[in-house]
């Protein structure tokens, strides 16, 4: 695909981030991918059909919106579900190159789209009404380091506990941003749970246990309902902050209460703390608070780099032509830094690259492909409470004084000037803005964005003092 048309992606992404804000942002819309764009029509894909189906209904037009405002030929959108786009891609005799390059990449890298092709079964799991594994996210892929140290512990600790043993922390509850491991960690558990044999481990999405596992409960008995937990040892639920709606809660919390009353386990990822989980009532929130709750940081560059060399490895032993020299891992190590999926995303054009025109993998050509990979990704993301804290403290206000009604000329130009950055330096719109700010309206934020601008044209004292700010801001 051509990179403008990536590029075209990345500014509808960053409409899109601006127009429902960061957290909508990346609940449902962080995975979405560009799969085509074909006369007036843009083919965008997501990984799950839950996350399909939530984006038809409440994000259709927005979605449209805002790829017309950036290509007004553009008339419809199309959403699908990855695994489906590959298969059709792979029978369709049009485009055997697209087919072969992702599906050999699928295959041996590990290219997180193509993983409902790949589905491995740990003992039945799928039968018993298990979400599908990826027989490659087990312990023996996991790369521990400093971030997920204390969670990969916990996770083994899982897999180490025997039936009846007392059970150490319950629920396990990891969370952590988009691509750093979670699903890995939960699946590997899952697969050492039950190769171990001791307790039977069940896997499910959010999405699976909304729409299999709480309906079927909802059928049955409570006697029933009783029998059938008593089969699973550990229950481990991926991705919780997309459980929605009020009696699927009610029937989560009756089961979360169910299972740790007699003595399961339960594991439980989400992209945010349990107090982030503004959708959930009181009850469960504290409920999981009550715990172990481990939080994976980002990846450092080092085990960026530990895990590109893994990667490296598992894709040598089928292509043992694939060579990656260590200052090319040093550089993607170093300059990738967002997240797992990207590594492999990094990796992926290397060795595609290198399968396609026989030409060995440089430092060069890494740095062309990646470059091309990675810079249309959002940008470093600054936060407007980080703009607020930095600008008090360099003018010697407090946050409060920014947010606050008051009027002297000492607040109200370190109040403007953090409006100003807020708009430059995030994509938040003026009256998100103006929300964050004491709830002002988004005229006054506009006021002082384009008070800031005039004056930093004609005052190089203020001019050098927002420069020091930004520079603070972003790096
Ligand atoms: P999440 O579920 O947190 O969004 P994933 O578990 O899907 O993230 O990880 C994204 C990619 O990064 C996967 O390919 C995964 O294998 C890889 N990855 C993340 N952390 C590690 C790690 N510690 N060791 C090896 N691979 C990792
Ligand atoms: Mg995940």
């Amino acid at each position: 695909m051509a990179s403008t048309d990536q590029d075209r992606w990345s500014r509808v992404k960053g409409r899109l981030r601006a127009e429902v804000g960061d957290d909508v942002y990346s609940s449902w819309f962080a995975r979405m991918d560009l799969e085509a764009i074909e006369d007036d029509t843009v083919r965008l894909s997501v990984p799950t059909r839950f996350l399909k189906s939530w984006i038809q209904s409440h994000y259709a037009e927005k979605v449209l919106a805002c790829w017309q405002a950036e290509e007004p030929k553009i008339l419809r959108v199309e959403l699908t579900v990855r695994s489906a786009v590959l298969r059709t891609a792979v029978v369709k005799p049009k485009a055997p190159d697209l087919a072969d390059h992702r599906d050999g990449n699928a295959a041996r890298l590990g290219n997180g789209d193509s993983r409902n092709m790949l589905i491995g079964d740990a003992g039945g799991h799928e039968a018993l009404g298990g979400s599908p594994l990826d027989p490659r996210l087990t312990f023996e892929s996991f790369v521990v380091g400093r971030s997920n140290t204390l969670a990969h512990a916990a996770a083994k600790q899982v897999v180490a506990a025997k039936r009846g043993d007392p059970v150490m922390f319950n629920p396990l509850y990891i969370h952590a941003g988009v691509g750093l491991g979670k699903t890995h960690l939960l699946q590997a558990t899952t697969w050492a749970g039950n190769a171990v044999g001791e307790r039977k481990v069940l896997y499910l999405t959010a999405e699976k246990f909304m729409y299999g596992f709480v309906s079927a409960l909802r059928t049955q008995t409570a006697l029933a309902f009783k029998e059938a937990l008593r089969g699973i040892g550990v229950l481990v639920i991926d991705d919780l902050q997309f459980l929605q709606g009020k009696s699927t809660q009610a029937e989560f919390c009756h089961t979360l209460n169910a299972l740790i009353d007699a003595g399961r386990q339960v594991v439980i990822a989400s992209d945010r703390p349990p107090s982030d989980l503004e959708s959930l009532d009181d009850r469960v929130r504290s409920r999981l608070a009550g715990g172990l709750v481990v939080e994976m940081g980002s990846l450092g560059e080092e085990l960026r780099f530990e895990i590109l060399k893994s990667r490296v490895m598992a894709a040598r032993a089928h292509h043992p032509g694939f060579d990656v020299p260590l200052p090319v891992l040093t550089y993607i190590a170093k300059t990738v830094t967002h997240n797992g999926r990207d590594l492999e995303g990094a990796l992926n054009r290397l060795l595609a690259h290198n399968k396609l025109t026989g030409h060995p993998v440089t430092l060069e050509m890494a740095e062309r492909e990646v470059r091309d990979l990675i810079r249309p990704q959002e940008p470093k993301r600054v936060k407007i409470e980080d703009i607020q804290r930095v600008v008090a403290r360099q003018y010697n206000v407090s946050r409060s004084d920014l947010l606050s009604s008051r009027r002297t000329a000492n607040v109200v130009r370190p109040r403007q000037v953090a409006m100003y950055l807020a708009k430059t330096l995030t994509l938040r719109s003026l009256p998100e803005i103006g929300r964050r700010f004491g709830g002002r309206d988004h005229t006054t934020v506009l006021h002082a964005v384009r008070k800031i601008e005039g004056l930093v044209g004609n005052d190089n004292v203020l001019a050098e003092e927002i420069e020091i700010l930004k520079r603070q801001l972003q790096d």
